[in-house]
């Protein structure tokens, strides 16, 4: 995949101010805040920040976490992990493969067959209708 790279200044000036805190500082939206954690339309979840396919509706789940679930990405490598420390727990951290931009957390207390919950603010992504 092809790396996109953009200076701080660049994404902020071309992302809203909520989707910049999200995915360039690391944010989280406020639980059941988002657009898509009660939404099962089908439809592709592309990057906000760079239009890279991130996630499909076929893989996502009612989790009741209160942001939107999906028990696998849409390919393997649309996303890659970082191990996060942060507010004093170990959690594995989602950014987009092409563009770095944060997405949420993996936990493994997800449906089968993956097992894996990825955890992904509404802000991060671009819902597409199939
Ligand atoms: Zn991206």
């Amino acid at each position: 995949m092809d790396k996109i790279y953009k200076t701080d200044e660049a994404w902020r000036s071309e992302l809203p101010p909520e989707v910049y805190r999200i995915t360039r500082e690391a944010g989280t939206e406020r639980p059941f805040s988002g657009e898509y954690h009660d939404f099962d339309a089908a439809g592709d979840y592309h990057c906000a920040c760079c239009g890279t396919l991130l996630f499909k509706s076929q893989q996502k789940f009612e989790s009741h976490c209160g942001w939107p679930a999906f028990f696998d990405e849409a390919q393997a490598g649309s996303t890659y992990r970082v191990r996060d420390l942060s507010h004093g727990m170990v959690r594995e951290e989602v950014r987009c493969s092409r563009c770095d931009a944060h997405l949420g957390h993996v936990f493994p207390d997800g449906p089968k067959p993956t097992g894996e919950r990825y955890c992904i603010n509404s802000l991060a992504m671009k819902f597409e209708p199939q």
